[in-house]
């Protein structure tokens, strides 16, 4: 069986206790992780915080951060089938994907590498003659940085590369659904030559060493991907340090089609959209809106799609749509299902999981025309079930579009280019796309509103999240200080 360890200050260990991991395709038991806990929380942040104040990394130029985050890209890149196949063994997710997104992890570090020697200060044209005013930009200090299970190497490349580029020291909590990936990350990490602690990778539960790390007084800000709940209790355990926090949250994103769209792209995109990843993403296109003039056959066509859908084992290279990462993910979704249908919804395709060995659960379309209340329309299912609802006119699209708590993505499909940008005003969400879904880049922010989080992850800005100002006065006059009773 394989044995896993913690990375703090440099060095590997086994945490305070161990935990089994299991591998979602067979339900076996395959590896053995470290789990940490408050001694090792307080480790873990002792050595970021240790290493926030060394010279070898205080002192560092912004150029030299650079430098070292192209190398940990380079290595990311050499070792990227190795990451793809642990990220695949300990989560379910399908290797197809794992291997693309592992090679885009690679660019989004190149990405914050190019990005560190641009964090610029400023100078203010300050409105007293004899001063000079300018703004230092500063790293915030130690960072927590917290990822759920579903694409670990990637919601935490968006973390880790900005906060290192601005000089931050990190200290990573892997989700214990699935830890492998992040693990064998800090092997990797370890040879790209940066100082002992500046990144540290544990694992453990979340009340045990989640709630330790966000509450710890040594840390200066929370960077956290996961579920509104999970995200309450983060808040308030920052509110022991008083962190600064971004918070990436879920969603239910609509996904609208007009008459007009290009139907074929519009039902590919959809099934991207949900079906990906087996909906375990934060951006699953999980509403489907759509024009009454057109929901039937639409429905027809993208049914017949999601029952070709090759579902499988997770390293098969055929497979489209693998097992759900956790016995709990499945149980949701069976638990929502049941009560739409008691609301009046309308199962159009699976609906039951799978009775195969693993946690598998099928492509399921849900029509809830006759249950517009129904937990379908307004939970996260986070696995691989669409929600349908019919609309008569745009408006009316776009009332069902903002009908959430929600506000992550959003799809519109349509060949009116008015129209087009009506609904890209009018939806409220992080995310238009228009006529694709899904498309990813390290260029351009990534965060939602309401309970989708807020503050953004990608482009120019990330990395300013994880610096402070610091406002510097020099006074350039030699005459004596005037009244020194009077502020000015
Ligand atoms: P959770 O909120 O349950 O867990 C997220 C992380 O928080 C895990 O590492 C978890 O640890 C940890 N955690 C749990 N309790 C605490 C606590 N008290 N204090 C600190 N940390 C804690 O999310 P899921 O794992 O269920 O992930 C799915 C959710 O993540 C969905 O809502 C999804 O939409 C969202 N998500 C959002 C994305 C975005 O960028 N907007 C991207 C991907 C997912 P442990 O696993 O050990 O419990």
């Amino acid at each position: 069986m394989q044995q896993f360890q913690q990375y703090i200050g440099g060095t590997f260990s086994d945490g305070s206790a161990r935990f089994e991991s299991r591998d979602p395709a067979t339900g076996q038991v395959w590896a053995m992780m470290p789990e940490a806990r408050a001694k090792d929380v307080e480790h873990a942040v002792a050595a970021a915080r240790a290493a926030f104040h060394v010279a070898e990394w205080s002192g560092m130029t912004a150029s030299g951060r650079g430098k070292l985050l192209i190398r940990l890209a380079d290595l990311i890149a050499e070792n990227a089938q190795t990451l793809a196949q642990l990220e695949t063994r300990d989560t379910g997710k399908i290797i197809r994907e794992t291997s693309a997104q592992i090679a885009y992890v690679a660019d989004y570090y190149r990405y914050y590498a190019g990005l560190a020697d641009k964090i610029e200060g400023a100078h203010l044209p300050i409105d007293k003659p004899d001063m000079e005013v300018w703004l230092r930009r500063e790293p915030i200090g130690v960072v927590a940085a917290i990822v759920p299970w579903n694409s670990q190497l990637f919601l935490s490349a968006v973390k880790i590369g900005p906060a290192l580029a601005a000089g931050c020291t990190v200290v990573l909590k892997a989700s214990e659904d699935g830890p492998a990936p992040m693990l064998e990350f800090a092997r990797i990490f370890d040879q790209a030559g940066f100082p002992a602690g500046v990144l540290n990778v544990i694992t453990g539960f979340g009340a045990t060493c989640g709630a330790v790390l966000t509450s710890h007084p040594q840390v200066d800000h929370v960077a956290f991907t996961g579920g509104p709940e999970t995200a309450r209790q983060v808040v308030r355990n920052s509110a022991e340090n008083l962190a600064s926090t971004s918070l990436e949250l879920g969603g239910k994103s609509p996904f609208i089609v007009f008459e007009d769209a290009d139907i074929e792209s519009a039902v590919n995109a959809q099934v991207s959209g949900i079906f990906a990843a087996s909906g375990q993403s934060c951006v699953a296109g999980s509403r489907l809106i759509i024009s009454n003039t057109i929901k039937d056959a639409f429905l027809a066509r993208l049914k017949e799609k999601a029952e070709a859908i090759v579902i499988g084992l997770p390293d098969d290279m055929a497979t489209e749509v693998g097992p759900l990462c956790t016995t709990g993910q499945r149980d949701n979704a069976v638990k929502l299902i049941e009560k739409s249908v008691a609301a009046g919804a309308r199962i159009i395709t699976g609906g039951r999981a799978l009775d195969r060995e693993g946690i598998f659960f099928p492509p399921t379309i849900i029509d809830c025309s006759d249950a517009p209340n129904a937990p379908c329309l307004t939970n996260e299912f986070f696995g691989p079930v669409l929600s349908v609802l019919g609309f008569d006119t745009e408006q009316e699209a776009l009332d069902i579009a903002n009908d959430t708590a929600f506000g992550l993505a959003s799809g519109v499909f349509t060949r009116d280019l008015a129209r087009a940008h009506r609904m890209i005003r009018g939806i409220r969400a992080g995310i238009v796309w228009v006529n694709t879904y899904r498309a990813v880049s390290p260029i351009v922010p990534f965060g939602g509103h309401g309970l989708s989080g807020h503050g953004r992850e990608g482009g120019l800005r990330a990395a300013l999240d994880y610096t402070k100002t610091k406002a510097v006065w020099l006074r350039t006059s030699d005459d004596p200080i005037p009244d020194p009773f009077i502020m000015r």
